[in-house]
């Protein structure tokens, strides 16, 4: 298999070349075929499984044709859940797009307007945007999508999930209902269903990475904690354990993130954090200095960590398990990429059982309980049973107190 049974434009060929893609990545091979024929498809497939290139190659592809109508606005619109993901979306086009002229832009929420009204002023071939912003610029009656030929939805779950669902609908309602909808999503189920159901025309589904599949190049492991203090020393000694392999913690709360990684730096492990509360620098100084090696340890909320694409990360720890299950599969899906093994461990104590429940409800399957001496749980583990379809929060735990919503609730502020 190699990207020459595409029949790309050699301009898109030559940068798979200079970029070292040798093979297409299974997605690729059954999205862009059928992307390039203009069907709508509703893909599962995980970060790290190339599926940036699957939508982005095709897009790039039609776009080399000329318009179909007249008009300045967009002909391909990607939506993405984070600024952090949008960007990279954003990066990749810039990578395979190198050796032709099209013209691309991101809107994303956090920084300042007006070199985005510059932009939609401007004949635009791409867009990528967060949408929240979008709908902002939107309302004001800047952005033209009467030539919009392409609508991509990546990681749509998550979109959907932090509140976006009317937002999404508006949007693709402002675009020609003859449009190409792609849509790519860890999950179909809920809302993402909903949403595939109105937007997407007899959509070909490819199912790559389904949720119940679960991820077998990763370990999970699950770790009963009695209490805070008792995470902190189960995470402390996992450190430890783990050599230095680069770890990414995910805490219910911005401020839950920030105080572990003051506690983790006390007891010596070099350690960052990551949220929404960060300025666009801020986030990005953390994401260096992971990347550098300053800090081997990340703690992050879940929206913060979306699109966060490190690749050497050896272990994820859920210091505070997800109330979504989904999220689970997403955070777990941070390690063990592109062939390489990992290792997921969930921190259980009294108020994440029931969520782990519904996880293991899930997934269909039971994960791994795990000791680590002289560090072992002094209650039983509880019988719990997943309620259905009920996530919840179930309180607050202790290593989340007072941060308010959590970070995977963000406000419209966020796109
Ligand atoms: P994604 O899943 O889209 O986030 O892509 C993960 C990483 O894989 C990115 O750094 C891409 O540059 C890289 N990548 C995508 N497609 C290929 C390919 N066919 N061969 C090698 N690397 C790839």
């Amino acid at each position: 298999m190699s990207f020459d049974q595409f029949n790309l434009h050699s301009s898109l060929t030559r940068a798979i070349t200079r970029l070292g893609f040798d093979t297409p990545s299974d997605i690729q091979q059954e999205a862009i075929p059928r992307a390039m024929a203009g069907k709508d498809l509703m893909a599962s497939a995980r970060t790290g499984s190339g599926k940036t290139a699957a939508f982005v190659l095709p897009a790039l592809q039609r776009l080399l044709t000329p318009a179909e109508r007249p008009g300045v606005g967009p002909r391909v619109l990607i939506l993405t859940p984070t600024r952090e993901l949008a960007t990279q979306v954003a990066e990749s086009i810039g990578e395979l797009g190198q050796y032709t002229k099209l013209s691309g832009g991101a809107i994303v929420g956090g920084v300042p307007y007006p070199p985005q009204e510059k932009l939609l002023r401007k004949p635009l071939d791409l867009l990528v945007a967060t949408p929240g912003r979008l709908m902002d610029h939107m309302s004001k009656g800047r952005v033209d999508f009467s030539r919009l030929e392409m609508l991509v939805l990546d990681e749509a779950d998550r979109m959907l999930d932090m509140g976006f669902v009317d937002a999404v609908n508006e949007i693709a309602d402002k675009t020609p209902s003859d449009r190409q909808t792609l849509l790519f999503s860890a999950t179909f189920e809920g809302a993402v269903k909903k949403v595939a159901d109105r937007l997407l025309t007899n959509p070909e589904r490819l199912d790559l990475d389904p949720v119940s599949q679960g991820h077998s190049s990763i370990t999970q492991r699950v770790h009963q904690a009695d209490h805070f203090h008792h995470k902190h020393d189960l995470l402390d000694r996992l450190l430890n354990e783990d050599g230095d392999s680069q770890t990414l913690v995910f805490t219910a709360t911005k401020k839950g993130a920030d105080a572990l990684a003051r506690a983790m730096n006390d007891r010596g492990h070099a350690s960052t954090s990551l949220h929404g509360d960060m300025s666009q620098n801020e986030r990005r100084r953390a994401v260096d200095k992971l990347r550098r090696g300053r800090a081997r340890v990340m703690m992050a909320t879940d929206v913060a960590a979306r699109g966060l694409d490190i690749r050497t990360l050896g272990l994820v720890v859920n210091f505070d398990l997800p109330n979504a299950p989904e999220s689970y599969v997403h955070r777990i899906g941070r390690t063990g990429r592109a062939g390489a093994t990992g290792t997921a461990i969930s921190l259980v104590s009294r108020d994440d059982w029931p969520k782990l429940a519904r996880i293991e409800k899930m997934t269909g399957s039971r994960i791994e309980r795990s000791v680590l001496q002289g560090l072992e749980p002094k209650q039983p583990e509880p019988s719990t049973r997943a309620k259905p379809g009920g996530s919840k929060p179930s309180g607050r735990g202790r290593g989340g107190a007072g941060a308010g919503n959590g970070g995977r609730r963000p406000a419209k502020a966020r796109g």
